[in-house]
């Protein structure tokens, strides 16, 4: 068996063209919805997403502001910045680019973001919203995940789903979806007992651990249908051979750049899944597209005049 490839790329490109309408739409009548970021001192990964993410809101017509304080910003700094951005009208959507410098008390500023404007989910009102099964902002990659699933007709309904990891910020909330799309849901973590015999029970399997390659094809019931959240950054030379050893497109890159980028699924699952979203090109281009959506989505909330609680009620 050779699983089916769920398509990310073409996904989240349905997904921003969608975007983009109500953008239209919005902006015939106001300003277009805004997002500001916020990128605290000089971190190279931190520094591509955001760009990444301002280079989709310019596509899809959303304005955008990047606020960059120094790598010497203070808890106190960027709470003055955050309490600015909460109180201006043409901001629909904050995102606050993490990890933030060791001296800044990470979660006092995200608590500090208006639930209204949070388009990343993390807030505990909006994790409350989910877990309570109100509509409301939630985090861009699980959101995608449930994306990916229902625009390729993967029923959810009634199925067993494993999801490996409880961050907050991916395992959690996905599972929280899962659940609210009335999957059975078992969650698992670092100190779940035999995990692949448990991963073996899912019909969906969703893998947001951190970990190149873990789950191996001895992970995966048969026809199985599984999501690869990781994204991790492959230069031994070692583990590349262990799981792109034979694949010429792959060999070549790592010669070129040294590195290889990989999922936390062994390409070798796709002899087994029934469907399998590739790293790249599975779940990392619906993160931008859901940020994307999520803005629009404060953005109508906050012009239907309603407050949060009640546009969420
Ligand atoms: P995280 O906060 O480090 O959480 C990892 C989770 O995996 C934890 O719950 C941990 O268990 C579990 N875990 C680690 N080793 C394990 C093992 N050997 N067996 C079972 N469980 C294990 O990571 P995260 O932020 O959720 O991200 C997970 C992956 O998704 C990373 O590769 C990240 O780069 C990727 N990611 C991708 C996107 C995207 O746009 N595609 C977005 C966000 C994250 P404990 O809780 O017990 O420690």
């Amino acid at each position: 068996m050779t699983a089916r490839l769920l398509d990310g790329t073409k996904i989240a490109g349905e997904i921003r063209s969608e975007v983009s309408q109500t953008v239209k739409s919005l902006a015939a009548s106001g300003p277009p919805p805004g997002l500001a970021v916020v990128l605290v001192g000089h971190n190279p990964a931190s520094e591509i997403y955001v760009r990444g993410k301002v280079k989709a809101c310019q596509e899809v017509g959303i304005y955008s502001e990047q606020h960059t304080p120094p790598d010497t910003a203070t808890t106190a700094e960027l709470l003055a910045l955050i309490d600015n951005l909460n109180r201006r009208d043409a901001i629909d959507g904050i995102l606050v680019q993490l990890p933030l410098p060791s001296q800044v008390d990470t979660k006092h500023v995200l608590l500090a973001v208006d639930p209204a404007k949070d388009v990343d989910g993390f807030h505990p009102v909006n994790v409350g919203f989910l877990s309570t099964q109100r509509p409301g902002l939630v985090p861009c990659t699980p959101a995608g995940v449930i994306e990916i699933l229902q625009r390729s007709q993967i029923p959810i309904a009634g199925q067993n789903a494993v999801v490996v990891g409880r961050s907050d910020i991916v395992g959690k909330p996905a599972a929280m979806l899962l659940i609210n799309a009335n999957a059975t849901v078992t969650v698992c973590h670092s100190r779940t007992r035999d995990l692949p015999g448990v991963c073996r029970q899912a019909d969906i399997l969703v893998a947001a651990i951190g970990r190149a390659g873990m789950i191996t094809r001895d992970f995966v019931k048969p026809g199985a249908t599984v999501i690869d959240v990781g994204m991790n950054k492959v230069t031994d030379p070692a583990e590349f051979v262990r799981l792109f050893a034979g694949n010429p497109k792959r060999e070549e890159g790592f010669r070129a750049k040294g590195s290889t980028l990989a999922g936390d699924v062994d390409p070798a699952v796709a002899e087994v899944a029934g469907a399998l979203t590739p790293v790249p090109g599975g779940v990392g281009p619906l993160t931008i597209a859901m940020l994307m959506y999520n803005t629009v989505k404060a953005a109508k909330m906050r012009r239907s005049g309603k407050t949060h609680a009640e546009a969420m009620s």
